[in-house]
């Protein structure tokens, strides 16, 4: 048996200073990753500091911004009328993951720093896992891979971002408001990130005891078709094998503006800006849209695992970006 503290903060601040003069302490929200970990002996925290009485839950449109507390659980801001309205894609991102259950407790900060599926980390019997144990390797990348990523990784890493939410708010250009012990930062969430490539130890930019407070979500004009495509392994209840986030403006059969995210195939939600390049002021084409997945997947690394992805991601993009378009095969 292992001793732990369990403390329930009173306020942001309070919650700030104990975790940060902890190395060992961390933060808990829904619980729906935080405890599956520690029960699988994954992590072994000293203190956990329950920030679920902070007043963090409001959902509010501020002019052409929805302003949403860290701890609103998925259900509540996929139920949001605003979001719904003018940021579809956002929606069906939240409603594509877990499941009613789960979404009910799983809030939108842990939703944004839940840790990686692979099956090798989450077995703290494998040796190899950098993640786990900094320079230790990757039994990912010569194991069973078909869950991996392709971008933004290396033979030191491998494992995919699961979150779906992070994939639909990296392509609307949302930001992430956090709190540390020396005052509020924002971080945008195209920035919050760090690549498996760039470092697999840490999956984000924060520092230990940094609380996510909020997020900024720009709504896109209304009327801006939006939408989230999951491939999966079944219908429900499964994280992506490769998925996309899609908002486009397309105006006498010429695309005005585009966002494209993709989820499932990299280690950190990502923007496509070539693809994005490639489709703005292009025409609304099949052609267009091929050519904008194939340059999605440029510089794409993979093991013999994971290398069908390749065509899946450009499939699965190509069918989002012709729903959101409305263009027939
Ligand atoms: C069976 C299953 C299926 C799932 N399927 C999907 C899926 O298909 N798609 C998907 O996107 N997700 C999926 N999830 C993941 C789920 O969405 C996350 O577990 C959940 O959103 C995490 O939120 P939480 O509040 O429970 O976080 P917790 O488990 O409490 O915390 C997660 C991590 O974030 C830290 N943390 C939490 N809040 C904050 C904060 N405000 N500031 C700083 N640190 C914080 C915690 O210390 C911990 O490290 C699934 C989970 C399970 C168990
Ligand atoms: S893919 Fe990453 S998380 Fe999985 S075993 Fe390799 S180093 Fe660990």
């Amino acid at each position: 048996m292992r001793a732990l503290e369990y403390v329930r903060a009173a306020d942001a601040a309070e919650a700030v200073e104990l975790v940060s003069g902890d190395p060992r302490a961390a933060f808990l929200a829904g619980g729906t990753t935080q405890l599956d970990l520690m029960k699988d002996g994954v992590l072994n925290p000293g203190l956990l500091v329950d920030i679920t009485r902070l007043p963090l839950r409001g959902i509010e449109p501020q002019g052409e911004v929805l302003q949403v507390g860290a701890l609103v659980t998925m259900e509540e801001l996929a139920a949001d009328p605003v979001l719904a309205q003018r940021a579809p894609v956002v929606r069906e991102a939240l409603l594509a993951g877990a499941s009613t259950q789960l979404r009910n407790m799983a809030t939108i900060g842990g939703n944004l720093l839940q840790r990686p599926r692979c099956r090798y980390f989450r077995d703290p019997a494998v040796p190899r896992c950098n993640k786990r144990e900094p320079g230790s390797g990757c039994a990912a990348v010569d194991g069973t891979a078909r869950m991996h990523a392709i971008l933004g990784v290396s033979e030191r890493c491998i494992a995919v971002h699961a979150s779906d939410l992070a994939v639909a708010l990296v392509a609307l250009d949302a930001v992430v408001q956090v709190q540390g012990l020396s005052g509020r930062r924002e971080v945008p969430l195209t920035e919050f990130y760090r690549t498996a490539a760039q470092s697999p130890e840490s999956e984000n930019v924060l520092a230990h005891g940094e609380l996510i407070t909020g997020v900024e979500v720009p709504l896109p004009p209304a009327g801006t078709p939006s939408g989230y495509l999951k491939v999966r392994d079944r219908a429900s209840y499964e994280f992506a094998l490769t998925s996309a986030a899609v908002a486009l403006v397309v105006s006498g059969g010429v695309i005005r503006h585009a966002r494209v995210g993709l989820g499932g195939v990299a280690s950190a939600p990502w923007r496509a800006r070539d693809a994005e390049r490639e489709l703005r002021d292009a025409p609304a084409t099949l052609d267009t849209f091929r050519r904008a997945a194939a340059r999605a997947v440029e510089g794409a690394w993979t093991v013999p695992g994971t290398a069908f992805k390749v065509e899946l991601a450009q499939r699965t993009l190509v069918r989002a970006l012709r729903t959101v378009a409305g263009v027939a095969a």
